[in-house]
Parts: structure tokens; sequence; C-alpha cells
């Protein structure tokens, strides 16, 4: 049976950046399995018109590979996925790539000491397992009576189907979320119809994007640090928010006082205003900056719909006020799995227990996002509380891959061959996080997100200034942990697998 020290799943932020870490550490005995077709996970399933990313790219991006080429100050999705894939070619880590390779379940061994993780091409075994497959990778279809009737094309915003022409079409958009309010500004111009089913307004904010100038790009070619100046300066104005969001959500009334003032400004409907207005606090869902999602739902061409949807037949929608609106393409822009993710089921640890099963009651939990008592050297990336609303969730999974390379530098230093959190100092922690969650604007500002379980559990989100989760990973800290000692030689030899270069 192929055997690896580390097995890493996903080959997105977290797993790229995992793998990328290790070689600098000088480990080659690793292997990373990716479900896709290529390297890039949540941006190269997110090809929609219009995708880009709403946090900066000069922080969205590793503080081991800055990007002086950055086109623009809030990348587009394509160059954030070849920024991804010239990264993982420059540091050498394709060759350790699985691609297509869909791990389908992952359970301890406690006589091995071992991960045993089920793919297409069998059995792979590891010492450690490590978890990049990120909050955001399952997509939620909407459960809409009759939504499997629906004859024409219908997908979801994360499974583009760009062979679908929509010029001339009549097209309804699911959702009002991130990835809607940069699809329908992108196709309002092409399409002969637009209708916005919106469930719940999103506050939006000016955005601030623009491109970067040649001069910019020579700078940051040329002066050292000029380019690290900026990210800093970056990462500090974003962490203000962090201040309304999670201790002081009264101070998010500048944001209110900005985002309605952009919406009076582009919208003067009163109809239409009152449609689109939130009644709850800013930033208690994400905050979705945009310059030209207003003005898009402004043209002739676009309706918003508040009505409740009641059922879809072969060719259109009905609402609940009885309205049919006949429509030739459906695009569910609805979000995704992330509380009820489903990966969570097929990883099973000491008691042959999921972690579903275990965090049933609980709710998603792990000590610092990344360790789990019952499943031995088991390390989540982008982890439970561990998510960001206001700044880049890369600079979360950096202090998290510091922290996981510690701990197997103290394996190898104490000889251990597994790691365990003690269920004192996880269970300490997680009371911690959920009394500095109290605070927030996620659980006080009156709306439903995706960031709150089914019991209204705050399981997503880190509710703190992201430099503190960053102080409390800096270094791996054993006396939180139980080591074991090796078990006796296996008496077979295993089958080493041929990865690196
Ligand atoms: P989302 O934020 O979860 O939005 C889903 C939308 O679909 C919401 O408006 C939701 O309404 C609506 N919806 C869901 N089920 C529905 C139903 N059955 N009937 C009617 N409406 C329904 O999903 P997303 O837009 O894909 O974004 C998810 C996350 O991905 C973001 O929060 C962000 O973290 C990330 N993202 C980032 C970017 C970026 O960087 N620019 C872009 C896209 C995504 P309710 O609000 O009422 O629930």
């Amino acid at each position: 049976m192929p055997h690896t020290r580390i097995a890493i799943v996903g080959a997105g932020f977290a797993g790229l950046g995992a793998a990328i870490r290790l070689r600098q550490e000088g480990i080659d005995d690793f292997v990373v399995f990716e479900k896709n077709g290529d390297v890039g996970g949540t941006w190269w399933d997110n090809s929609y018109p219009g995708c880009r990313c709403d946090v900066p790219s000069h922080l969205y991006s590793f503080s081991f590979a800055l990007n002086p080429e950055w086109s623009e100050t809030y990348s587009p999705q394509p160059e954030i996925w070849a920024y991804l894939r010239h990264t993982a070619e420059r540091f050498g880590v394709l060759p350790h790539i699985r691609l297509n390779t869909q791990v389908s379940d992952a359970s301890w061994d406690a006589a091995a000491q071992q991960w045993r993780l089920e793919t297409p091409d069998g059995l792979h075994t590891a010492d450690v397992l490590i978890g990049g497959n990120g909050a955001l990778s399952e997509p939620a279809t909407p459960d809409l009576p009759g939504l499997d009737r629906f004859q024409g094309p219908a997908f979801h915003s994360a499974r583009w189907d760009s062979s679908q022409e929509l010029a001339g079409k009549r097209v309804a958009v699911i959702g009002t979320g991130a990835s809607a309010i940069q699809i329908v500004p992108n196709i309002q111009p092409d399409v002969a119809q637009l209708h916005v089913f919106q469930r719940t307004p999103p506050w939006v904010p000016p955005h601030s994007g623009r491109p970067i100038t040649k001069a910019e790009h020579i700078v940051y070619r040329r002066v050292p640090g000029a380019q690290r100046f900026v990210r800093n300066f970056v990462y500090w104005t974003r962490e203000m928010l962090a201040y309304g969001m999670t201790k002081n959500p009264r101070a998010l009334k500048l944001v209110r006082r900005v985002a309605t003032r952009h919406m009076q400004s582009q919208v003067k409907d009163p109809a239409l205003r009152k449609k689109i207005t939130p009644q709850y606090t800013p930033g208690c869902k994400r905050l979705l900056p945009s310059n030209d999602y207003y003005p898009a739902l402004t043209k002739e061409n676009v309706e918003v719909v508040t009505d409740g949807i009641a059922e879809i037949k072969e060719r259109s929608i009905v609402t609940v006020d009885g309205t049919e609106r006949e429509i030739d393409v459906l695009v569910m822009a609805t979000g995704f799995h992330v509380t009820d993710n489903p990966m969570m089921e097929h990883i099973r640890g000491t008691d042959g227990r999921s972690l579903l099963e275990q965090w049933r009651t609980s709710g998603a939990e792990a000590y610092l996002g990344t360790t789990v008592p019952n499943f031995p050297n088991l390390f989540v990336l982008a982890g439970p509380n561990t998510g960001i609303g206001h700044t880049s969730l890369v600079f979360m999974i950096e202090a998290q891959i510091d922290y996981v390379l510690d701990a197997l530098r103290t394996m190898r230093t104490r000889q251990a061959a597994t790691v365990e959190v003690r269920r004192e100092p996880f269970e300490a922690y997680n009371v911690d996080v959920q009394a500095r969650m109290q605070k927030t604007v996620w659980n006080t500002g009156g709306c439903a997100s995706w960031y709150l379980d089914d019991q209204g559990r705050n399981t997503t989100l880190w509710p703190d200034y992201t430099w503190k989760f960053r102080r409390a990973t800096r270094r791996f800290d054993p006396e939180n942990y139980e080591f074991g000692s090796p078990v006796a030689p296996v008496a077979e030899p295993r089958e080493r697998v041929e990865v690196g270069s």
C-alpha cells in the first residue's frame, strides 16, 4: 500500500501553502490529493463572469511569494488562479500533487498509527493528515420544489457552465451574496431579461479597486520592501474593521452611513431603494463592496424579486404571490455547505466516529482551529473559527501552517509517532472563543448567515483581531498535547511513493 509521511487534502491556498512550506523545511515525503483537474481550489472552481477577490491582492497572496505583477488592486479570478499555478510550479510542489483524485474517506488506524485514505487509485496511508479542503468547496443548491423539473440550463455559481450563451436570454439569478453581486452586473448588458431573486439584501459599500499603474509595477519590481510596505498598510487598515465587527458593532455606523449614501447616489427609484435596504447591522453578513451592482439593478431589463420562490416549473419560476416568470437559464448563486460540509462525515478518528458525529451536539470545534481530540495527527487548515469577515484568509492559513510545521518539528525531536490535543485546553479554548463571539456583529447584528450553524452557533469566524490568532499560533505548545510513542516496526515493508524532485 502506498505510504507517505504526510498527506494533504486539497490544492488550494491552504494545501499549496502547506506543501510549499513543507518543502522549505526539507520535507519531501508528502503527497497532495486534489479532486479537481488542476490546482487552485476555490479559484479553480469559481469562474463565473466577474469573479474576483474582494480582499486586496497585495494581502490576498502568500507572504513568501508577493506578486509585483498584479494588474489591479483587487485581482480577477483568472489572475489569482494563474498566480497559484505559477507559485506551485516555482516552489516545486507540482510533482507531489495527484490531480483528479478525491479522497472519499480518511480513517485513523489506531493499531498502525496511521491515516488510511480511500482514493480512486486505492488505499493510501500517511502518518500525518493535513486537511486543506476548504470551507467553501461544496456548492449548496436550494431545496426548491420542482427544481429538478426545470428544462433549461441550471447551474450553481461555483459550477459555471461557460458553454451556455446568455446573450438575449431570460435569466434568473437566485441569491444576492458575494458571488451574485459580481455575476449580476457582468451578465446584465447581454441578457434580454434578468430576474434577481433576493431573500436578504446585502450591504454594498463603494469599491476602491483600480488598475495598478505602470509606475507602481516598476516600483514593486525594483524597490525591495515597497510591496511589503503596501501589504502591511492594507493589513492594518483592514484590521481596523475588526474593531467594529468583533468589539463594538456600534462603530459600524460609519459603514452604514457610507453604504446608504452609496445606494442613494446610485439608485433613484424609492421603491427599488426600499427593496434593497438591509434591516440588519452592516458586517453581520459579509460586506460586499461594488460600484456596478446597484447601477445594474436600475437597468430596464433587470427586476429585483423579493417574493419568495414557491415553485420551479419546466420553463418558469413561480413566486408565493402567484406570479410566474418565464426564464431560459437558472443561475443558483446560493452559497456553500459550510457548517454542514459533507467531508466532515468522511474523516474518522480513534473511536471510528466521524467529525460530523463528534460535532453533532457541540458544533464544529477545534483547538486553534487546527487540532481535534480523538483525531491524532490531523491538522485542519481553515478549520472551525478561523474564517474572517474583513481581511485575508491567507493570513490565517499561513499562521496555521507555521503552527503545524512547529508541531511536526516537536514530534521529530520527541520521537513521537502521534500528537493529539488534550481535552481540557481544547474545551477551555472553545469556551473562550464562544464567549468572545457573543459581542460580535455576527451574533448581535440581527441577520441569518452561513457563519452560524443550525443551532445558531458561530463555528466559522475568528472573533478577534487576526494578529491575536497569529500570536496564538506562532509556536506549537506541547504542554497542551499528548504524545504517543512509535509502535513496534511493521513486519512487511511498506511501499514508498516516489514524490518530489
Ligand atoms: P452566500 O454569501 O452564502 O450567498 C448566498 C445567497 O443565496 C444569499 O443571498 C442567500 O440568501 C441566497 N439563498 C440561499 N439559498 C436560497 C434559497 N433557497 N432561496 C433564495 N435565496 C437563497 O454565497 P456566495 O455569494 O457564493 O458567497 C459565499 C462566500 O464565498 C462569501 O461570503 C465569501 O466569503 C466567498 N466569496 C468571496 C468572493 C469575493 O472575494 N469576491 C466572491 C464570492 C464568494 P440569504 O442571504 O437570505 O441567506
